[in-house]
């Protein structure tokens, strides 16, 4: 991997913060764009923008085919076996909303969901909004203090009441990597579906769904160098056509009186209304962009940064890593004892360093930790040894200031 090459590709790593040159470390609240995608947005405004799916007009055509053509590329990726198993959705939270919503009639009173302790508030409170609707249980995987769950509690909870279970494909808290074939399969052997969350886990690896097996799968584009506000969710066909449609309105229906309305096929059934049109299109250059460097070679180097990046910051004195999975990948979340890791994060920012601290949309982990939150900081195929030596300079530096 050529990585100053790869860093040309992105305008704003050039860009200076309090008069020092920005160092990039909040990955995994959203990465930086290239200008690969850039442009691919620009000449979408530029040359072909128009509504989608229902002008005979060329430009219209044109727009249709390039959202189709960014729809098969991915499924390509993510080795999913048909294009219309792929929903166009706002990112992960709007995705798990959908299915969410979709199971109110398919549980009752007394059915039991599971769901990891480490979720993002994102993969749980959908789900106890759906527990009150139908009277279904939620019950949690616990993980012990490596930031791992523990699979043996999860076999213990599973039963034939269990309906569903969920778990995220990588934490955006610790950087754990999941389990989630075992996880799969035990939850199939007792009739339950599984939903993965996948935000933080597709811009570090290729996950194969059709070799997982899984029933639903999410992604947000803005964290693999697409833009925000686009993302999928991959259903299993034949939960789909089960689910009904979440939102109504153009696009999902096939014929409309006030008496009755039919809904479209999949994929359109779940995607009413004017989409993110180009948003989609970003996203399939997005992908062009990861494959071209290679998604091995992109979480081959990320795993030799976050080596380095654990070994050199466990050096100072009094600084603690949460989450320290055998499987992990990208995140470093840490505290120095006796600091508040704002008051940490607040100096490195004046020092053009971006991390991020608080309880990273997932409290019950601080919660099990015990503590109000952590510095995080988060890595990119993009980032560098330097700037992680910057990093260790700046948090040396914080905790001199403060200690
Ligand atoms: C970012 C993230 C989400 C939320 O994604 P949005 O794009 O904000 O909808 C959910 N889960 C995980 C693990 C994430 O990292």
């Amino acid at each position: 991997m050529d990585i100053q090459k790869i860093r040309k590709d992105f305008p704003i790593l050039s860009r200076e913060v309090n008069g020092r040159p920005l160092v990039y470390l909040d990955n995994a609240a959203t990465s930086q764009t290239p200008q690969q995608v850039i442009d691919s947005i620009v000449s979408y405004y530029h040359g072909y923008n128009a509504n989608i799916h229902r002008g005979v007009h060329t430009l219209s055509q044109e727009a249709t085919d390039a959202y189709e053509i960014a729809r098969e590329k991915i499924q390509k990726h993510f080795n999913i076996a048909k294009s219309h198993e792929v929903i166009f959705t706002s990112g992960t939270t709007h995705s798990i909303n959908l299915v969410a919503n979709g199971f109110t009639s398919l549980l009752k009173e007394g059915d039991e969901i599971l769901v990891s302790a480490m979720e993002h508030h994102s993969n749980i409170v959908p789900w106890q909004m759906l527990c009150e609707r139908t009277g279904a249980v939620l019950k949690v995987i616990p993980m012990d203090h490596k930031g791992e769950l523990e699979m043996d509690a999860f076999r213990a909870l599973l039963s034939e009441q269990t309906r569903m279970v969920f778990c995220n494909h990588v934490s955006n808290a610790l950087g754990t990597i999941n389990p989630i074939e075992e996880i799969i399969s035990a939850a199939h052997a007792v009739g339950a579906a599984v939903l993965i969350d996948g935000a933080q886990a597709a811009p570090h690896m290729k996950a194969d769904l059709q070799e997982l097996d899984v029933d639903f799968y999410t992604v947000s584009a803005h964290k693999m160098c697409g833009p925000t506000g686009v993302g999928i969710l991959y259903g299993k066909e034949e939960w789909l056509t089960k689910l009904p449609p979440y939102q109504g309105g153009g696009e999902m229906i096939a014929e409309v009186t006030f008496e009755k309305t039919t809904y479209a096929d999949l994929p359109h059934k779940f995607e009413a209304g004017t989409p993110n049109i180009c948003g989609g299109i970003a996203f399939g250059t997005a992908l062009d962009y990861l494959n071209e460097i290679g998604m091995e070679a992109i979480a081959n180097y990320e795993d030799n940064l976050i080596s380095y990046a654990t070994e050199q910051l466990l050096a100072i004195e009094g600084l603690k890593i949460y989450g320290t999975a055998d499987n992990k990948t990208s995140v470093i979340s840490f505290n120095i004892e006796g600091i508040h890791p704002y008051d940490i994060g607040t100096i490195l920012d004046k020092l053009g360093i971006a991390v991020r601290t608080g309880h990273h949309c997932a409290q019950p982990i601080m919660d099990f930790y015990k503590i109000p939150g952590t510095v995080r900081a988060s890595f990119s195929f993009y980032n560098t040894e330097e700037e992680i030596d910057v990093l260790v300079e700046g948090v040396k530096k914080a905790k001199q200031m403060l200690a």
